[in-house]
Parts: C-alpha cells; sequence; structure tokens
C-alpha cells in the first residue's frame, strides 16, 4: 500500500489539534492569545470568531506541516536523536538559535506584514500559553524550543485573520455610496 502524503483540508485539521495537544496545547488556548492580542485594537472582539481562525489557519497545508515538524524536532530533541552541539543548542533553547523563529516568521507571513509584526509582539509579550510553554520548556526534560514558536505563529494568524473579518464587516454596515479613487480631485 502506498503512503499517504497529501491530506484533506478537515484531516490536516485533525492532525494538527491531535499534534498540539499531544504537547499540552489545545486550540481554545490558541484562540485566546489571538483574543488577548486583537482586544488592544478593537473591543467585543467574538471569542469564537478567534477560535473559527484558529481553526482556518491550522487547515491550511503550509501550517499543517510546519506544526507536525515542530513538534517532532522538539520530541527528537527530548529523546536526544540529534548528534553533535545541534543536540545541545536545541535542547536548552539557546537565545542565539533563531531558526524556530524563522519557522514561525514562515507561518506568520502567510497572514501578510501585520501578520509578522503581531508574530513578533506575541514572541516578545509572551502571554497566556506561550509563557506557560516557555516556562515548561526550561525544566530538565522537555523541549519546546520550536513549539512555542509555532503556538505563537498560529495566534498571530488567526488574529491577523480576526482583523480582517471584523473590518469586512465594518465596510458591510458603512451605507452604500459612490466610490470613486478620485473624489478629493472633483
Ligand atoms: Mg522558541
Amino acid at each position: 500500500m502506498s503512503k499517504k502524503l497529501i491530506f484533506s483540508r478537515e484531516e490536516m485539521t485533525k492532525l494538527c489539534i491531535e499534534a498540539l495537544s499531544s504537547r499540552g496545547v489545545s486550540v481554545d488556548e490558541i484562540a485566546e492569545i489571538a483574543y488577548l492580542q486583537q482586544s488592544r485594537y478593537t473591543p467585543n472582539i467574538d471569542m469564537a470568531v478567534c477560535r473559527e481562525s484558529v481553526l482556518k489557519v491550522i487547515s491550511l497545508r503550509d501550517i499543517f506541516h510546519h506544526v507536525l515538524l515542530a513538534v517532532e524536532l522538539d520530541k527528537m530533541a527530548e529523546k536526544k536523536l540529534f548528534e553533535g552541539p545541534i543536540q545541545d543548542i536545541i535542547e536548552n533553547d539557546l537565545g542565539l538559535f533563531g531558526v524556530d523563529e524563522v519557522l514561525g516568521l514562515d507561518v506568520a507571513r502567510l497572514y501578510g506584514v501585520i501578520g509578522m509584526t503581531n508574530f513578533g509582539d506575541i514572541d516578545v509579550n509572551k502571554r497566556g500559553i506561550i509563557r506557560k510553554l516557555n516556562q515548561e520548556g526550561k525544566k530538565p526534560g522537555i523541549v519546546h524550543t520550536f513549539l512555542d514558536d509555532i503556538v505563537g505563529a498560529i495566534a498571530a494568524a488567526a488574529s491577523t485573520r480576526v482583523a480582517q473579518v471584523m473590518n469586512e464587516e465594518l465596510a458591510q454596515q458603512i451605507p452604500h455610496q459612490r466610490i470613486s479613487l478620485f473624489d478629493e480631485i472633483e
């Protein structure tokens, strides 16, 4: 039987949820980060939209690959499966090791430059589950070097999507009027 390499969006969502949950992260905890970030800019953010946005983000093939890879890299470091200095560098989450952030940025950039700046904010301020992952990752035998960035990046992408959804709703509420690029010179 040939190996299954291509998964449907529904399957990818399910596998991402399972992979994240196996490392102690839930969809709701990621949605909470998106909620905390967006509620600073827009009042009355709906938690359901944050949750829906996280599910949308993890249904994307690129993100699915990132999530599974990040989870496996941390697990491999916990089992000391890397050879040479990179084992200690990943295991100890060396501050100057930036490949985990690169993977995070690669996820966040799917939602443009706002996604990337939102990722930077989440990475620096470490709220909710990100803080928890960071603290747990300092304990012996636990490695969260890649996981914290991938979770932060999903939250950043979801947060950016929430802003886009809210702005679209806002635009729809404004009464129809003639729109021209040249109004100001008429
Ligand atoms: Mg990290």
